[in-house]
């Protein structure tokens, strides 16, 4: 037997294999011992700004209180019960709350865990919702730089090659379109005519407003209502994967809530629980149920998830959307909007700043560099490691350096933020990066 007491350091590098991460040229991870609204600390004490909302699932900070006495009340009465043949209170409960929050069409919740699977569920209904008509489509149409989660429908119609390299030709059929960002829109829209006509696709998915993972590329709710319309007018279903925007990032409850047009599909999950524990869902109209709703227990999906509508993460969420609706809360998005909209004032006229983007607790901003085309390219990881010096948490997308802060952060903290990427930007004009 073991009796050798090893730290956390030791037991992960013994034991432990981590998310996107090069195990023999990465530095170790920093193991984080405790979490206090949007502080973070470290097993040798030392504070972190959580600039990020820890893969931004967490809009009231870390061990909010209120969240943490609604999982004990639901674990001591009902932790967990099959979704199988089997209800419970806080899934219908949390179904409603969405149902009635979302836009309007939306009609029908379908519980998983995580983002990916939420996306999974969402082309396994688009698809059977033809083959259920008869009509075989086997296309998804999706953005260029797109990301949609890891698991393998998802990671078709995700569009970073890094990541989805070592399975080409063993995935899902993807026809891509351009992103219609500032004067693209047009073309964008072109390409998904073309695209409709060429491949009778099943669907379009899309994040709506802002592209997270390629580094926080925005577009305007015009130029998607423009996409959603054509799709609509051609019969193909459309996917809103909210599974980042959701729950407030957009200065909105859902990027949705900006559009005149409804998806016909919306994926959530992330801040779905709060930054909490894993649940996530794909929420659809009552037209798409339809397709599935059959004598036929063939056209039913077959589709499932053991801990689908866990009953504690549904309590939670039904506690998180509670605080959503506190007065609060909106005015912790305005105020930090502000203050990314002060600062982009001011970044705009520095010279190594080729673009900033703001939407509501969102602010990117890219660097003028050479491109090399290596998405964790030197630039990143040396901007990484200078704000985790600083005690900030920032994960640059390669020139693109970007905040989505928990809603509780406060002016000083986010003032703590701004300075270290002005010192970065001097400090990467001092090594010669810019
Ligand atoms: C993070 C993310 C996903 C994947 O969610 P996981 O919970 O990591 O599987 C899917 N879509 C978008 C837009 C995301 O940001």
């Amino acid at each position: 037997m073991k009796t050798k007491y090893l730290s956390i350091r030791e037991k992960d590098n013994l034991y432990l294999w981590h998310a996107y991460t090069q195990h023999k040229t990465e530095q170790a991870p920093i193991p984080i011992v405790k979490g206090k609204k949007a502080l973070l600390w470290d097993d040798k004490g030392k504070k972190y700004i959580d600039g990020i909302a820890s893969w931004w699932v967490n809009p009231f900070g870390h061990t909010n209180k209120q969240l943490a006495k609604a999982a004990y009340r639901q674990l001591i009465s009902l932790e967990h019960v099959l979704f199988g043949g089997f209800t419970h209170q806080p899934a219908a409960d949390l179904a409603e709350k969405l149902i009635y929050l979302l836009p309007e069409n939306q009609q029908k919740v379908f519980f998983s865990d995580n983002g990916s699977t939420s996306v999974e569920v969402a082309i396994k209904m688009a698809l059977q919702f033809y083959y259920n008509k008869n009509e075989k489509r086997n296309v998804i149409i999706a953005f260029e730089d797109a990301f949609h989660g890891d698991t393998f429908a998802a990671m078709a119609v995700s569009g970073i090659s890094l990541y989805t390299k070592a399975f080409e030709g063993q995935l899902l059929k993807v026809v891509r379109i351009p992103v219609p960002t500032k004067g693209r829109e047009e073309e964008s829209a072109i390409k998904l005519e073309q695209a409709i006509r060429a491949y009778n696709p099943a669907a379009f998915i899309f994040e709506p407003l802002v592209l997270g993972a390629a580094g926080m590329i925005m577009y305007s709710p015009e130029a998607l209502d423009t996409l959603i319309s054509i799709c609509y007018k051609n019969n193909v279903l459309t996917i809103a994967d909210e599974v980042m925007t959701g729950f407030g990032k957009t200065g909105k409850l859902f990027a949705c809530s900006y559009l005149n047009e409804n998806p016909d599909i919306i994926c959530l999950s992330k801040a779905l629980t709060g930054g909490t524990i894993p649940l996530a869902a794909t929420t659809t109209t009552q037209e798409v149920f339809n397709a599935f709703y059959d004598d036929d227990i063939s056209k039913a999906l077959f589709h499932g998830h053991t801990f689908m509508a866990n009953p504690t993460g549904c309590a939670i969420a039904l506690e998180s959307i509670k605080l959503f609706q506190d007065i609060k809360i909106e005015r912790n998005l305005q105020r930090i909007n502000k203050q990314h909209l002060q600062f982009a004032k001011k970044m705009k006229r520095h010279p190594k700043v080729a673009d900033i983007r703001t939407l509501g607790v969102i602010f990117a901003l890219d660097l003028k560099v050479k491109p090399d085309g290596n998405y964790y390219g030197t630039i990143r990881n040396v901007l990484y490691n200078f704000f985790i010096s600083k005690g900030i948490i920032l994960r640059p997308v390669y020139n693109t350096i970007y905040i989505l802060p928990c809603y509780v952060i406060t002016n000083p903290q986010l003032q703590e933020i701004y300075n270290a990427i002005e010192e970065a930007i001097s400090m990467l004009e001092k090594k010669g990066y810019l």
